[in-house]
């Protein structure tokens, strides 16, 4: 760079962890008092509805969120009423992901509803309810850049309970990048056995 020239770099927030429709709503009206998180993308991307009051501070209204949670679980699931949580997880299985659990026999089942995903040895990913947004949608700066276009931001969802069990960036078109292989315990003496993950789920 020479003397007069500006390098400027826009960024927004980072992946997070875990479903944003599980996140603690007052947590994410403290972010939006802090400036931090819009009201508008409190709503649509945590599923938040919000009261502001005074001097700028918002506070989540409980029963709002509820329902906004519940229509925005609906609309990931293309209209179908989503499954609700399960009681407590089965103790024949075991965490796989924040999302998944798995038994013995390599069957996955989603950690908050308990259906089963997939039996052992069948493909996972291809049983997930997938859903691809443009970049733009959650990094407004990148409709600056004709090449964003050639990427989406692709959700995996629960098809029973529509819980987020994965995000990935992808190009348009490109098929399911799969990020980690639920396996058969290994009874081989001596083996570790379990899963072989490519990168955590
Ligand atoms: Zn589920």
């Amino acid at each position: 760079m020479r003397a007069g020239q500006a390098h400027i770099a826009v960024s927004q927030g980072g992946g997070g962890y875990g479903d944003p429709l599980t996140r603690d709503p007052q947590s994410v009206a403290a972010d939006v008092t802090a400036g931090s998180v819009t009201a508008e993308r409190a709503e649509l991307d945590y599923g938040v509805a919000l009261t502001e009051g005074a001097a700028g501070q918002w506070t989540a209204d409980i029963d709002g969120t509820e329902s906004l949670r519940q229509a925005l679980r609906r609309e990931r699931l293309g209209g179908r009423r989503p499954a609700g949580p399960c009681a407590g997880p089965d103790p024949r299985t075991r965490p796989f992901s924040l999302a998944i659990r798995i038994d013995d026999e390599g069957t996955t089942s989603c950690a908050r509803c308990g259906a089963v995903v997939a039996e052992g040895g069948q493909d996972a990913y291809a049983r997930l309810v997938v859903r691809d947004a443009p970049v733009s949608s959650v990094a407004p700066w990148s409709a600056a850049y004709p090449g964003s276009t050639r990427f989406v931001i692709r959700r995996l969802y629960c098809p029973a309970c529509a819980a987020q069990v994965d995000v990935q960036v992808a190009r348009r078109g490109d098929p399911l990048l799969r990020t980690a292989e639920p396996l058969r315990l290994d009874r081989q003496p001596g083996s570790l056995g379990g899963m072989r993950s490519v990168t955590v789920w």
